[in-house]
C-alpha cells in the first residue's frame, strides 16, 4: 500500500480567474482555472494518480482497483466515494444557491444531498460571501424575494479574511463572492438549486435555469449562529498547531500550521486527505517519501499507518 499524489482536474468556468496558475503554479493549457478538483472521484472531473503502481491512471481507477478498504470503515456504507475537495478561484461572484439534505435529495434527485465547507485560502480586500439569511423568513416571504429580485436584501453578507471557515449545512443558502480563493470540502453530490444568478446569461446567451420551488422546499429560513469561525480552537504543540475546522458525519476537517513536522496516522477507520495550502516539504513514512508544494493533494489510504508531514507549510487534512 502506498501514499499517492493526485493531479487535479481543471475547470475553466466563465467566472474563474488565473490565480491557481499564477500563484499556485498549476500546469494546464486552460486560460482560466475556475476550479481544481484536488480529491475527486467524480465522473465529471476525476483526479489523476501521479506516482506508484497506478501512475497515470484516474483516481477512480485506483479506487476500483484497490477496493473499499482504502476508504476506511467509516465510509463503507457510501455507494460512491463520499468526498470531493476543490480549490475555487472566483474572479466573479457565483450564483446564489442551496443544496438539499440527504432525505430530500434521495427522494427527489435519487442521490445524496450536500453539506459543504469553505476555507478562505486567500481573498482580495473587501471580498465577501453570502451565508444564510439575515432574518427569520416564512417560505412565502422567501419566495417573494426570489421572484421580485430582492433576494440579496435578506441574505447574510459576510466580509471575509484569510483563514475564515464556513460549514454550509444543507439548506443554507449561499454564494461565493468575487475575489475569494476557497478550498471547498463537500459531499460528492451534484444537487444544486440555483435561486439567483445576478441576471447573467450562460455560454449559450440564455439565463441559466433557476429551481425556485425546490429551493423554497429545502432552505433554512433562520439565521446561522456562526459566521466564519472554525468549530474548534487552535491548539499549539511542539512544531505545529492544529485547528478543528468542521466535524460532521460526512467529513472531519482540520487545518495544520507546521513549523518543523507533525506526526499523523491513517488507521483502518478512514483515509486521510492532505491538501497543501502554503509552503513546501515532504510526506514521509518508513517506506515512502513524497515531495509537495502549495496546491498539492496527497491521499493516504486507510490502514496505511504512521506518516509525517515535514516542512514549513500549512495544510488541510480531511477524513471521515
Ligand atoms: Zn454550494
Amino acid at each position: 500500500m502506498e501514499m499517492i499524489k493526485l493531479k487535479p482536474a481543471y475547470k475553466d468556468y466563465l467566472w474563474g480567474g488565473t490565480k491557481l496558475k499564477d500563484i499556485y503554479g498549476m500546469k494546464t493549457d486552460l486560460d482560466i482555472v475556475a476550479e481544481a478538483w484536488e480529491l475527486s472521484a467524480h465522473p465529471d472531473g476525476p483526479a489523476t494518480v501521479e506516482n506508484g503502481s497506478y501512475a497515470g491512471k484516474l483516481f477512480t481507477e485506483y479506487l476500483q482497483g484497490m477496493g473499499k478498504a482504502v476508504w476506511g470503515k467509516n465510509a463503507q456504507h457510501f455507494e460512491q466515494f463520499p468526498i470531493l475537495i476543490k480549490f475555487i478561484d472566483a474572479k466573479q461572484a457565483l450564483s446564489i444557491q442551496v443544496h438539499p439534505d440527504d432525505e430530500y435529495a434521495l427522494r427527489v434527485e435519487h442521490e445524496y444531498g450536500k453539506n459543504e465547507m469553505w476555507y478562505i485560502v486567500d481573498c482580495e480586500p473587501g471580498s465577501f460571501l453570502y451565508y444564510g439569511v439575515n432574518q427569520n423568513l416564512t417560505k412565502e416571504e422567501f419566495r417573494a424575494h426570489i421572484e421580485n429580485d430582492t433576494i440579496l436584501d435578506v441574505l447574510n453578507k459576510v466580509e471575509v479574511k484569510k483563514g475564515d471557515c464556513f460549514f454550509i449545512k444543507s439548506g443554507t443558502i449561499h454564494a461565493i463572492g468575487a475575489g475569494c480563493l476557497i478550498c471547498e470540502i463537500q459531499q460528492n453530490s451534484n444537487s444544486t438549486y440555483r435561486v439567483y444568478d445576478f441576471d447573467r446569461v450562460g455560454v449559450d446567451g440564455k439565463p441559466r435555469e433557476l429551481h425556485i420551488q425546490k429551493a423554497v422546499d429545502v432552505s433554512q429560513l433562520t439565521p446561522s449562529a456562526k459566521n466564519g469561525e472554525p468549530e474548534g480552537k487552535k491548539e499549539s504543540f511542539d512544531g505545529y498547531s492544529d485547528t478543528l475546522l468542521a466535524a460532521s458525519e460526512y467529513f472531519t476537517t482540520n487545518e495544520y500550521e507546521v513549523e518543523k513536522e507533525v506526526a499523523l496516522r491513517a488507521d483502518e477507520t478512514s483515509f486521510q486527505s492532505i491538501i497543501i495550502l502554503h509552503g513546501e516539504g515532504k510526506v514521509v513514512s518508513e517506506k515512502q517519501t513524497l515531495d509537495f508544494k502549495m496546491g498539492d493533494s496527497i491521499f493516504v489510504p486507510a490502514g496505511f499507518g504512521d506518516f509525517k508531514v515535514i516542512g514549513k507549510c500549512s495544510f488541510i487534512k480531511t477524513n471521515l
